[in-house]
This record gives structure tokens, C-alpha cells and sequence, in this order.
């Protein structure tokens, strides 16, 4: 088993990592599929409101192609089609029937994987609503099913710091996994398995498997991180990613020709350890997140998640959810108080000496000012890249320049961000670069 340990990344203490026990919550009154965390998609809805969908029923599709399906995760009624500014859909909410009626595919054995022809196999999971499991970096699109990726990562851990620990995920399911990892190799011939250090204790039935162990330090079980660790030539950083909850649910589908309505998830409020909750997917953020307060923002990553509206459905990749307290950026006297409660990557607070849980919160702690070359972003980069050079030639226009500097690296960990002191929201900057990049690439 190889080992990753980046020199950089984040290393504080976080308050709130949750307890590995597992409860089911009770089954929700309305299920979504959220298209606001499903990157660069042009959705075209294939539904109307109050019209009847079976679980599996396609909702929407990606116009770019539309055999990749997005289909709904229960049985009822369409009940509401959200939509944002410029009529950007936001979510298809269904209402729950009593009983799941399911759209019925052949199934597929794993004994029988090899009798599918490649394209049957692509197009299975395109009409079945899988394939978008399958990412592709450096852009994080969906993967292209036109191309040969030469490697395949599989990442056992979430995306946040307190995602849902694998040993659960994996838990009596390591026969979706073996068959999920088959899958995998009908693509490409090299498949890696990765898993943080920490997570180790309660993978053993599938440590056999697992090729790259990092450390604990965020953000290095990100596919980005990895690939940028391991990486030898160019072709690479076309590499596909998955994560484990999707390779699982991806080989159920096949296995039993229905699509998979469950998912685990964790919440993380203040210094709670509350359990991995069982749930339905695209479940409503309210019956997850229970009560709080109303100063309260509700995040999918304490780094670098999307904000939440309460009245909306868990998205699509989305495991985890954060409760943050939001206070007002003004603090009374905020530079006569020690800051031991206060998460400091500059060491500008007391809490840096003192070994004890941080909370992060919603505030800013200041306004945005002009970048003072003070080079912590530099320092905290886990991928090696000078965030505050390539924000100045996105600016300037100068992709060239962004390019050169490794723009293609990041990893949109939101580490820079979070650290600058003159709250440049360098993350959302150079994301938006490579963004406009990739759409100006697919013409
Ligand atoms: S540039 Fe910022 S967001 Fe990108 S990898 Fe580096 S620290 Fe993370
Ligand atoms: S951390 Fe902020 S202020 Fe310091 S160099 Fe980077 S962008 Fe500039």
C-alpha cells in the first residue's frame, strides 16, 4: 500500500466529527433531486408538476447528452419544479407514495458483467441514472463516456472533513463494492483505491483492496489531491473519480435492475456527536438537520460546500451537512479577546497554543481588502499553487498565465480562502477560472 502524506493542508482540531453508531430516520414526506451541485449540466426537464413518477422515472437530462439520465429517488407525484434566477432549475421535489413502484431493468450478475458489450454497459448506466457517479478531472464534469481515462480513482472518503467514515458506508456491503470495482476495470485498467489513515480501523474487510492510504491532513483524500501526488505524466490529469457511496450504488443497480433509494449521511452541529443517520436520497434538509436556530447556516462542507436553503432537498453527491452558528461579522471588542476559541491558521489567535476543538462559524470576521503579498495562501496549498499569482492573472484576463501557474491543480479545497486575512474569496475566484476554461474547451 502506497502512502500520501502532503507537507500542507489543514491540520486544526475540529469540534463536532460524528459518533460512528447509525440510526434510520423515518421515511420523508418528500424527496428532491437537486441540480444546484451537479457541475457544468444543462438540464432539460422531462417532467411536468402533479404528473405521477415511478422511483427511477427520469426527471431531468444533461442537454450535452441526453441519454445521462437524473431519475427520481421515490414514487408519487411530481409535487413542485424549483427554479432560481434565469430559470435555472433547482430541484424536482416529489411527493412519497406509501409504496416504492420501481422502473424495472434487466439485472445483471456479477457473473454475468462480461456478456455486456461496453457501450450496453455505458448506456445502462446512462438510462438508469448512474453514470454521473463517474467524474472526470481536472474539471469535475461528469465523466466523458467518449474517452479511455488512464486511471480510475476510487475515494473511500467524502469530500468533508466529517463525511460519512467508509467502515460504515462499506458496511454489509462488500459484495456492491467487489462487483462495483469490476465495473471499474471495464473502463480502465488501472483502478486505485484510496482511504485516510484514520478511517483504516474499520476497513479491514476490504484493506486488500485499498492501493493509497493518506493522511489526515485535508485536504488529502481529495481526488485532485491524490492524482496530484501520484501523477507521472499528463494524460493522467484526465483521470475519472468516484466515490464509494456511488461505485456502491452503482453495482446494486445493476445487480438487481432498480435503482438504489438509500444513502448514508452525517450532520454536524456545534460540538453534538451525533450518529450516521440511513435516509433516503434527496431527502428534505429540515428532517436531517432537526431543529436550530435561525441564525444558523447550513452547509454540504465546513470548507467548501455549498449553502444550504433549509427548504430544499440534499443534493445529488451531497453526504453531509454542517450547521454553523452565523454570528454578526461585528464582533464588540473582537480585538480585545483572545481568540481561543478561534481557528487560526496564521496563529494570530490563542488558540494555536492551546491543544483544544475549534468551531468554525459562518463569519467572515472582516471585509474583503486588497491582497497584502502576505503568502499564507501559498503556504497552505495542497497542491503546491500560488492562489494569489493566478487570482491576479485571472483578473488580468490572462489565462495563459493561470495555466502555467497550475490553475488546473486545484482542488477547490477552499483552504486559501479560509486563511487569507484579507478575505479575498480566492477558492470561488480561481473556480470560476477553471470553470469558464472547461465551458470555452467544450465550445
Ligand atoms: S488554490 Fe486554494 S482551493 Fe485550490 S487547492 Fe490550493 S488552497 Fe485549495
Ligand atoms: S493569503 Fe490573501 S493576502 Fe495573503 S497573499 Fe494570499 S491572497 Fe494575498
Amino acid at each position: 500500500m502506497e502512502k500520501i502524506a502532503p507537507s500542507k493542508g489543514f491540520k486544526l482540531k475540529l469540534a463536532g466529527m460524528p459518533d460512528t453508531s447509525v440510526i434510520r430516520l423515518s421515511r420523508p414526506a418528500t424527496v428532491g433531486v437537486s441540480a444546484l451541485d451537479i457541475p457544468h449540466i444543462r438540464p432539460k426537464l422531462l417532467v411536468k408538476e402533479k404528473q405521477a413518477v415511478k422511483t427511477g422515472t427520469p426527471l431531468f437530462h444533461d442537454k450535452r447528452d441526453p441519454d445521462i439520465r437524473y431519475v427520481s429517488p421515490g414514487t408519487g407525484p411530481v409535487k413542485q419544479i424549483r427554479f432560481g434566477p434565469r430559470r435555472r432549475l433547482v430541484e424536482v421535489v416529489i411527493a412519497l407514495d406509501g409504496m416504492d413502484d420501481f422502473v424495472e431493468f434487466d439485472p445483471v450478475s456479477p457473473a454475468d458483467l462480461n456478456s455486456l458489450s461496453d457501450p450496453d454497459l455505458t448506456d445502462r448506466l446512462k438510462q438508469g441514472g448512474m453514470w454521473q457517479t463517474l467524474r472526470q478531472l481536472p474539471s469535475r464534469d461528469t465523466a466523458d463516456s467518449r474517452s479511455t481515462p488512464p486511471l480510475i480513482i476510487v475515494c473511500l472518503n467524502g469530500n468533508d472533513l466529517f463525511s460519512p467514515h467508509p467502515g460504515r458506508v462499506l458496511e454489509d456491503k462488500i459484495k456492491p463494492f467487489e462487483f462495483g470495482l469490476a465495473i471499474l476495470q471495464r473502463f480502465s485498467d488501472r483502478v486505485i483505491v484510496a482511504a485516510r489513515k484514520s478511517s483504516m480501523d474499520r476497513l479491514e474487510p476490504v484493506r486488500h483492496r485499498i492501493t493509497h492510504q493518506v493522511a489526515d491532513i485535508y485536504p488529502a483524500w481529495d481526488p485532485g489531491a491524490i492524482l496530484y501526488h501520484i501523477k507521472t505524466k499528463a494524460e493522467e490529469n484526465q483521470a475519472w473519480y468516484i466515490h464509494v457511496e456511488g461505485l456502491i450504488r452503482m453495482a446494486q443497480f445493476l445487480e438487481t435492475g432498480r435503482y438504489p433509494v438509500e444513502t448514508l449521511v452525517t450532520v454536524t452541529k456545534g460540538k453534538d456527536k451525533k450518529p450516521h443517520m440511513i435516509t433516503r436520497l434527496g431527502a428534505p434538509v429540515r428532517l436531517l438537520a432537526g431543529n436550530f436556530s435561525p441564525e444558523s447556516v447550513i452547509t454540504t462542507g465546513q470548507l467548501n460546500g455549498r449553502k444550504v436553503d433549509p427548504d430544499t432537498h440534499l443534493g445529488f453527491f451531497e453526504t453531509t451537512l454542517n450547521i454553523l452558528p452565523d454570528a454578526p461579522d461585528d464582533e464588540m471588542f473582537g480585538f480585545l479577546r483572545p481568540g481561543l476559541n478561534k481557528p487560526t491558521v496564521s496563529k494570530t489567535f490563542l488558540s494555536c497554543l492551546v491543544n483544544k476543538e475549534v468551531q468554525l462559524d459562518g463569519t467572515l470576521h472582516g471585509e474583503e481588502r486588497a491582497c497584502i503579498n502576505c503568502g499564507y495562501c501559498e503556504t497552505i496549498c495542497p497542491v503546491d499553487l500560488m492562489p494569489s499569482f493566478i487570482m491576479k492573472a485571472l483578473h488580468g484576463d490572462d489565462i495563459e498565465e493561470a495555466l502555467q501557474l497550475g490553475l488546473l491543480d486545484c482542488c477547490r479545497c477552499g483552504l486559501c480562502s479560509f486563511t487569507c486575512p484579507s478575505k479575498i474569496e480566492l477558492t470561488q475566484i480561481l473556480s470560476l477560472g477553471m470553470d469558464t476554461h472547461h465551458k470555452d474547451k467544450q465550445g
